[in-house]
């Protein structure tokens, strides 16, 4: 047993499902986990902290799968699962995931180092259960990224929980009510990514929207407004923002600010407005289509990003064509496509008339083709310009060098590279010359 040892002979390998919050907390937890003196390694490691998600069925399978793998690789290892699949389904995992030892929720993961170190001093026989119960009066848990963060683009974490829910959606009850980070911790832990020479900033939330509304004193403009006083040459991206919280003065912001990527990541989810309503979305396609108008207005270059849910409870085939319709009208920039994926604890999952498998099939790979087509069209506006582009990978191929990032709207871009000029994390500026439905190639601009 591994009882005798102390920390810093212990290793360990955090295991990340889901969403960019997901991310940014576990960039956290691996600051927290180095400070408390463990070492990382990418296999065979004495601790496993795996951070789950609960948003589909297959992200729940894949969190317990990511769990027995662990303990396969190493079966004297600790497995710590932690996050909202721990927080949303913690009484299904005592009987069905024995090789998890600690199961803690989506609160108190900033203790998970010290619950770490009391097992391996005083591990006792059977599971350890720390999931609490999300109360009304749940404070913001600050968990901070030192400078170290695993990828180009470091997230940050603003905001957490939601109470807006669509009635397909388990993050309300993973996640607790809406939250906001004091926009101080988010002004020095920003500070401190851009000072480590980071050229892009994340910032994310699972209401990100909502932002500021709990503390009454700031809010998303304010905060953007705020980061745009630093000294350094960074830019900052929006993760996914409903539309129902997104206000003109946020899209007058979005385009006043120039370090603001223009690029909106805005769930439609689905066509038509009956199954919105059945979704319990808080907007039409005509409010939608209006954000995106005023967006497109301010910042003609911006890219809309939308997710869509197909074969929704009740959506007969006219809803279907009409939801295709209107992201065709709409000629959103990229779309995710998901079929519908019922949760237990949501509403919808009791709804009736749910959609046969084969019909969802289907209706996904139209509503997904469509996508590629409209990613297509929007690519070819931008051949000949010129994009701002952050280096992510770069990639020996039998071609040559080749390097690849995102622009501000969001293109994946790829263009050849003599290997000693450009390096990871540099912005460089490009010029698109052909385009496809996944992104661009283009040369690079001297
Ligand atoms: S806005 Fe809706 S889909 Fe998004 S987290 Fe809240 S309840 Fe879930």
């Amino acid at each position: 047993m591994l009882n005798n040892k102390y920390c810093h002979d212990y290793s360990y390998k955090i295991i990340t499902l889901g969403c960019p919050v997901n991310q940014a907390e576990s960039a956290s937890l691996d600051a927290a986990m180095q400070e408390a003196g463990y070492r990382a390694v990418e296999s065979n490691a004495d601790i496993y902290i795996i951070n789950s998600c609960a948003v589909t069925k297959s992200a729940a399978r894949k969190s317990r799968y990511e769990v027995r793998h662990a303990k396969k690789e190493n079966p004297r290892a600790l497995i710590v699962l932690a996050g909202c699949y721990a927080q949303v389904d913690a009484g299904e995992i005592k009987e069905i995931i024995p090789e998890a030892d600690v199961v803690i929720g989506t609160a108190g993961r900033s203790r998970i180092p010290q619950i770490i170190t009391e097992e391996l001093q005083y591990k006792k026989p059977g599971k350890r259960i720390l999931v609490q119960k999300l109360h009304r009066d749940e404070e913001y848990e600050e968990m901070s990224i030192t400078s170290r963060f695993p990828r180009c683009r470091p997230v940050v974490k603003i905001q957490e929980g939601c109470d807006e829910f669509c009635s397909y959606c388990v993050v309300v009850h993973a996640r607790g009510k809406p939250r906001s980070r004091d926009p101080r911790r988010v002004i020095e832990e920003v500070l401190r990514l851009a000072e480590a020479g980071h050229k892009e900033i994340v910032l994310a939330g699972t209401h990100l929207g909502a932002y500021g509304r709990d503390l009454g004193r700031t809010s998303l403009p304010d905060l953007l407004s705020r980061l745009d006083d630093l000294k350094y040459p960074f830019r900052i991206r929006l993760s996914s923002i409903e539309p129902m919280v997104v206000s003109t003065e946020l899209l007058e912001t979005m385009a006043e600010i120039d370090r603001v990527c223009n690029n909106l990541y805005l769930p439609l989810q689905s066509g038509s407005s009956s199954i919105l309503k059945k979704m319990k979305r808080r907007y039409t396609v005509e409010q939608f289509a209006e954000i995106i108008c005023q967006a497109r207005e301010l910042m003609p270059d911006i890219s809309i990003i939308s997710d869509m849910i197909v074969g929704f409870p009740g959506e007969k085939e006219t809803d279907h064509m009409q939801s295709m319709e209107t992201v065709r009208g709409l000629a959103l920039s990229k779309l995710h496509v998901f079929p519908y994926s019922p949760r237990e604890k949501t509403p919808a999952a009791r709804y009736p008339e749910q959609v046969r498998p084969d019909v969802k099939k289907r209706r996904v790979e139209e509503m997904h083709s469509l996508g590629e087509a409209l990613a297509l069209n929007f690519h070819r506006r931008f051949i000949g310009s010129e994009l701002r582009v952050l280096v992510e990978r770069i990639k020996e191929q039998q071609d040559g060098v080749w390097a690849e990032g995102f622009s501000d709207n969001y293109i994946l871009t790829r263009f050849p590279i003599r290997k000693i000029q450009i390096k990871e994390g540099d912005m460089i500026a490009v010029k698109p010359e052909k385009a496809y439905s996944w992104g661009v190639k283009g040369i690079v601009i001297d």
